[in-house]
């Protein structure tokens, strides 16, 4: 019964761990807690029960900018939903009464003030009740970030109906708060159901900042996530408007969302986010809770968050439709320092700074980790993983270790020579036997510290002070002028007992690792796929904009990629596409199965290799494949044109293809450098819409040749053939 509900109405075939067992436990009268990550599926675990008892299902949440297209997709889905806040007139008000008392409604989503007004108490008294569902429980708790006095009044539920079922339901895991939801709204006999807090279709990469992170973001936007939705979080409202700004000059929609924003702006760019595709939103940490979007494809880190509790909730925004998504971050020494500082620079008490501290250091520890970045997440939160993810950096990209121990020796002794009180800069000018002003007027050089680190560069320097100080190997001064002292856990190091293995700085990663096998968008979509997704997309949007709802509310992103892969030619096998139910089948199903008819008619007439997906060649008999897989193997151009007895343009137009689809780095298969590569593609950003390379080789003055320029092309231009 329920299943088949969830075919009718949501078209999925199966239920998610847990919401089986929730919707039993509630339609059997009974409570449950239903503790979920963010993209588990609590929704369906009060909305099917709702529509299976007898009466209205009450939702009780804080998140009014959100209520309206919580009803919004329910109603695509053919669900009687409505909602009732302080954004709705009288009359709307009292139509709203109206349907409640014809008992012509199945969900009512209200705010948790206004559920308690008498008034309303006494129209809930005279209907017909399902159930109650308490969305985002945690906001009963006093400890908790997202506290709401209002919650505290919800324990009235158990006392006035006692006879009603009641689901509690969040996505915070901890104990304390679990705890307090059972106490505070009396659920002491509520069945309790806790999922796994994986998220496994997120991918967690965490890089060291190598100069500009800015730059680094761009390129992992523009390689893997174009056209996609996106939030980037950033520590101050100042870099918040630089970033937006200038990812917004290099051609991306970029808004910014801070607190001293004016309210008007923020909404406006919070809808833009939320109903618009491909938009990124750059924000400090003011943004986010409750954004439902499902569809944000990347969180990125432009800073360091405070705790691992913090960063996993921000990164938990990303892929809430269970497609594969990416968590990004890119952290300097910088970070560090910053919140190293405040740390010790905080007014709390004891207590409190050793609690703060000690969240620091395991977010510290997450980001040298050399081992899956999943497993140590997820073990923080109790929950532990027996095998490395396959889906994180440094399982996909295994980081490599050094035995540091002279080095750090040394570093730690120039702090202790020069008096423990000079910062970074300075220290490694000593270490590399730098003869600048303030060496000489301190009289550094006299140091025996001076110039024994010229083995190093100035970057591996400061990667090494970064991690010492991460490791609580060195502390930062509490005068705030960044310089830095020894610790006790220094001394075994200096003295010589102990060696200290760190991870290596990953070198020209540049942010992105896009390799063959792990490129999953270009992976999932041929350049013979892209057309159809991209029209498929925009047929979505035409219909969303029409009813003025957000495009995921049509069909999400992974409904409309099952189309393309699948390629249904009829209303019964469009039925059969997850996400598509009764009531979508009949409004879209249409229109959706023209588009894809006509578009397999117009590459009909391709060679049928190509135009039917099923008839693919085998992989590696694509004579471009091939010199992509050679190269990767490490040949070089010459090599791979000599052995296949070709021409050594024509390889590198086989190389442009792989740079297109993601598969290849450009900087690896032209040599050329950061400076080289960013003066080229400002030049071709000066002749944007230009189609022959001719006059960006001459305004180069022909110092790159023309294949060079195809392949930084290539790598600006998604492929099309
Ligand atoms: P949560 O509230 O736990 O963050 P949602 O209820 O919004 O998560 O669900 C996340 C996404 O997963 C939604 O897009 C929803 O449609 C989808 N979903 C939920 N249950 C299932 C299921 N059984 N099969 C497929 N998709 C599901
Ligand atoms: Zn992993």
């Amino acid at each position: 019964m329920a299943r088949e509900l969830l075919q009718r109405h949501f078209g999925y075939d199966n239920f998610r761990s847990h919401q089986a067992e929730v919707i039993t436990t509630l339609l059997n009268g009974e409570d449950a807690l239903v503790l979920m990550p963010t993209g588990g599926g609590k929704s369906l675990c009060y909305q099917l029960p709702s529509l299976l008892r007898d009466g209205v299902g009450v939702v009780i949440s804080p998140l009014i900018a959100l209520m309206q297209d919580q009803v919004d997709a329910l109603r695509q889905n053919g669900i009687a939903a409505a909602y009732l806040n302080s954004t709705l007139n009288s009359r709307e008000v009292y139509e709203i009464e109206q349907a409640l008392q014809q008992g012509a409604l199945d969900l009512l989503y209200i705010a948790p003030e206004r559920l308690a007004h008498p008034a309303m108490l006494n129209l809930l008294k005279r209907i017909k009740l399902a159930l109650f569902a308490i969305d985002e429980a945690h906001c009963v708790s006093q400890w908790g970030h997202d506290f709401r006095p209002e919650y505290l009044q919800l324990s009235l539920l158990h006392q006035q109906f006692p006879e009603v079922p009641r689901v509690a339901l969040t996505a915070t895991a901890d104990t304390p708060t679990r705890r307090e939801i059972i106490n505070k709204l009396a659920l002491n006999d509520a069945k309790q159901f806790i999922s796994s807090f994986d998220r496994p279709n997120i991918r967690y990469r965490i890089m060291e900042s190598q100069g500009d992170s800015k730059e680094q973001l761009l390129y992992f936007i523009l390689h893997e996530h174009r056209h996609n939705a996106g939030i980037v979080y950033c520590l101050s409202r100042k870099r918040v408007e630089e970033v937006a700004a200038w990812l917004s000059q290099k051609g991306l929609t970029a808004l910014p969302y801070h607190a001293a924003l004016p309210a008007a702006e923020r909404l406006r760019n919070q809808q833009r986010f939320l109903r618009e595709e491909g938009i990124i939103i750059v924000a400090t940490i003011a943004f986010g809770m409750g954004i439902d979007k499902p569809d944000v494809r990347f969180v990125a880190h432009l800073n360091l968050p405070k705790s691992v509790e913090s960063y996993y909730q921000e990164t938990g925004r990303a892929g809430r439709d269970g497609a594969p998504s990416d968590a990004w971050m890119s952290y300097g020494l910088r970070d560090v320092i910053t919140l190293r500082q405040m740390q010790s620079q905080s007014t709390a008490n004891e207590q409190h700074k050793r609690v703060e501290q000690h969240k620091l250091d395991a977010m510290l520890g997450l980001c040298e980790a050399i081992q899956c970045r999943r497993q140590i997440l997820l073990r923080y939160f109790d929950d532990p993983l027996p095998e490395p993810c396959g889906n994180c950096d440094n399982c996909l990209e295994p980081p490599q270790s050094w035995d540091a121990t002279v080095a750090a020796r040394k570093a730690l002794s120039c702090v202790y020579r020069s008096g423990q009180r000079y910062g970074v800069h300075h220290l490694i000018d000593i270490l590399l036997g730098s003869s600048n002003a303030h060496i000489l007027r301190k009289n550094h050089q006299q140091l025996s510290t001076y110039g024994i680190g010229k083995e190093l560069g100035q970057n591996e320097w400061r990667n090494l002070f970064r991690q010492l100080i991460a490791h609580g190997l060195l502390v930062v001064d509490i005068e705030g002028h960044g310089g830095l002292c020894l610790t006790e856990a220094s001394r075994p190091l200096l003295r010589g007992e102990t060696t200290l293995t760190l991870r290596q700085l990953t070198a020209q990663r540049r942010g992105a690792t896009p390799s063959a096998k792990q490129n999953r968008r270009s992976q999932s979509l041929t350049a013979l796929q892209r057309p159809l997704w991209e029209a498929l997309r925009e047929l979505r949007k035409s219909l969303a904009e029409r009813q003025g709802i957000p495009a995921f509310t049509i069909f999400h992103d992974a409904t409309l990629m099952e189309m393309v892969q699948r390629h249904p030619t009829t209303l019964q096998q469009l039925s059969t596409i997850s996400g598509i139910g009764e009531t979508k089948l009949n409004r879209y199903g249409g229109l959706f199965l023209e588009l894809l008819t006509s578009h397999a008619e117009s590459i009909r007439g391709l060679p049928a290799h190509l135009s039917d997906p099923n008839s693919r060649p085998e992989a590696g008999s694509d004579t471009a494949e091939v010199s992509i897989r050679m190269f990767q193997d490490g040949n070089p151009v010459a090599n791979i044109a000599r052995q296949r007895q070709m021409k050594d343009a024509t390889i590198y137009s086989h190389l442009c293809r792989g740079i297109s689809e993601g598969i290849l780095e450009v900087q690896a298969v032209t040599g050329l450098s950061d400076a080289e590569l960013n003066k080229i593609h400002q030049t071709m950003e000066l002749y944007d819409g230009e189609k022959r390379l001719k006059p960006i080789f001459e305004a180069l003055e022909e110092r790159y040749s023309y294949e060079l320029l195809r392949c930084v092309a290539a790598a600006r231009e998604p492929y099309h053939d």
